[in-house]
């Protein structure tokens, strides 16, 4: 939904398509409220396409006080896994949507049959011994019809007996199938007798052996929707000419609630892919640590990379619901998660590089109230050991620096984070010229909150204790795939190595406790969660996104 100021200055919300065809039905009685079905086939992990569908289906469910199924879409025994559902509703509740009902589309292979059964017995569905090749091959193209199967013209009583030595298990895969009776010269290839029923020797995950024949997703799925009462059916725009043979079905096989298909327009992200069959082949390959790698594009990767849930459903918000396909920045995705952790993460001083840094005229230490987020609504503090050791990072120190440099050189000053100003009286460095040691003093009159120094500085640069810190693990992370290049389109040839990096750094010591799943701004640098990797001894932390927007950048 988008907001317009009008002229007046009232803020007029102005609707999807989805929501317009929604209102009219409602203003011509058709519904009185929505129903509407998250319909996952459990075969894979969920990916950030599947979070527009989630927002699209639960944001219709919340803006009419409708209601929103989640809906196993089962109807395949052989792809689909019992591991595949908990990960799915694991990570729609992380999102958080709650569904309705949970259902699964296996529960009604009995009344599926029966619909079969019913169109057979009106002569709308016949039992065809040709093979897959042979149903390809007689279909026709764009521009020419097909051609009737010998089969076509058999009896309801000879296609009754058949489909039922089907199901009881009498043919082999493939030997036989059902296929609905419309009309082989439609210009709509869908509508050209397709298969309805196939035969598959295979255990079902949740109907066991009971079955070995089971529906097309085009019959099943109306079926499933009419069953479930679902007002408005979205899918994406591929199902676009599979309406008509929807629409057939729900009419001939008498449902009285007419389930109508509204299409929109995938979720297209640049330099990722979300298809299940190239992110297994990731998994499957080692080339990630799993489904749940922080690099996936997978909802429990993005989780884990430490993208906050409220920041994928604003991004979905933002793209919006669309009729033609396009693809998405990834820097807009990014954008919204910096959004958000700018007044969300606390912030933290880590250092990648350090040199050390010896404040000769400071003795002792003593503990600092530094802020932690100088966005949130309350402020808050931590604490911060300050002593005359310290490191800061080795690019804030130039010993010839640039014009207009601002942070520490020889005889300048810089303020450190939360503390002091101190000023550069000196440095070492090793044979090979690289610095070792930096040699400050610093204002006491200038502690931060309190600065009566009365010395302007412009920089401002983090900095940890050198004697109370934590050593931790930084896994920096960039895309998964390499910007695309012309005629290649084999995914796995543009695989990045070097989608993360792993690096060590000082942190200040309070993140030695930070629990999994904790995020933070490291003070100039980026923002960084916890990873579940993290043991006592060793924090691991993910770059979730950088500070600034790279792309924009460049
Ligand atoms: P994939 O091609 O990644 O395997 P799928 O469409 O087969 O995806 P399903 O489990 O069948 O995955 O999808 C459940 C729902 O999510 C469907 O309604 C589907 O249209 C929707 N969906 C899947 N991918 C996207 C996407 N990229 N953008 C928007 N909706 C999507
Ligand atoms: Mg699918």
């Amino acid at each position: 939904m988008e907001e317009n100021k009008t002229t007046d200055g009232n803020v007029e919300v102005s609707k999807n398509f989805i929501e317009e065809i929604i209102d009219n039905d409602i203003a011509e009685g058709k519904i009185t409220t929505t129903v509407t079905r998250f319909p996952p086939e459990p075969n894979g992990y969920l990916h950030i396409g599947h979070a527009k569908s989630l927002c699209i289906n639960f944001g219709v469910k919340e803006k009419y006080h409708g209601r929103c199924n989640l809906r196993f879409d089962d109807t395949n025994p052989v792809k689909e896994d019992e591991e595949y559902v908990e990960s799915i509703k694991e990570d729609i509740e992380w999102l958080g949507f709650k569904w309705d009902e949970m259902l699964y589309a296996s529960d009604y292979f009995d009344k599926m049959y029966d619909c079969a059964v019913g169109l057979i017995k009106k002569g709308l569905a016949y039992v065809c011994d040709l093979t897959a090749d042979e149903i390809r091959d007689t279909r026709g193209t764009l521009v020419e019809p097909g051609k009737n199967s010998p089969y076509r013209d058999r009896s309801v009583e000879e296609n009754l007996k058949l489909f039922t030595e089907m199901k009881e298990g009498k043919y082999a895969d493939g030997e036989k199938v059902l296929r609905a009776k419309i009309d082989m010269a439609s210009p709509n290839l869908n509508m050209r007798d397709p298969v309805i029923y196939r035969i598959v020797h295979a255990s079902h995950h949740n109907t066991g052996d009971k079955w070995c024949i089971y529906p097309m997703y085009d019959f099943a799925h109306p079926i499933e929707d009419a069953i479930e009462g679902i007002t408005h059916s979205l899918c994406t725009l591929e199902f676009e000419d599979h309406r008509p043979l929807y629409d057939w079905v729900v009419d001939n096989c008498d449902f009285e609630a007419k389930p109508r298909q509204i299409e929109f327009a995938r979720l297209n992200i640049t330099d990722t892919v979300m298809s299940k069959r190239f992110l297994k082949k990731l998994v499957e390959d080692k080339f990630v640590e799993g489904w749940d790698d922080p690099r996936m594009p997978t909802l429990c990767g993005i989780r884990r990379r430490g993208y906050p849930a409220e920041a994928v459903r604003d991004f979905c918000e933002r793209v919006g619901v669309a009729k033609a396909n396009s693809e998405i920045e990834q820097s807009y995705l990014e954008a919204c998660v910096r959004d958000n952790l700018n007044k969300t993460a606390d912030r933290a001083m880590v250092v990648f590089d350090p040199i050390k840094v010896v404040i000769t005229n400071y003795e002792g230490s003593e503990i600092l109230s530094v802020e932690n987020n100088p966005n949130a609504e309350e402020m808050t503090y931590r604490q911060v050991r300050f002593s005359n050791e310290i490191y800061i990072e080795r690019g804030d120190f130039e010993i010839v620096p640039p014009p207009k440099y601002h942070r520490l050189k020889p005889d300048g000053y810089v303020r450190l984070k939360g503390a002091y100003i101190v000023k550069c009286d000196g440095y070492e460095t090793d044979e090979n010229g690289k610095v070792t040691l930096v040699r400050c003093s610093y204002l006491p009159e200038s502690k931060s909150g309190h600065d009566e120094s009365g010395v302007k500085v412009k920089g401002v640069v983090q900095w940890v204790d050198a004697n109370d810190n934590a050593r931790v693990t930084v896994r920096k992370i960039s895309n998964l795939l390499l910007p695309a290049v012309d005629g290649v389109t084999d995914f796995t040839q543009r695989l990045n190595p070097d989608s993360m990096k792993v690096v060590t750094a000082v942190a200040e010591s309070s993140l030695k406790s930070a629990p999994v799943g904790a995020r933070f701004q490291f003070m100039r640098s980026g923002y960084f969660v916890v990873d579940k990797n993290t043991t006592p001894d060793n924090v691991v932390f993910n770059e979730i996104v950088e500070l600034k927007d790279s792309f924009n950048n460049k």
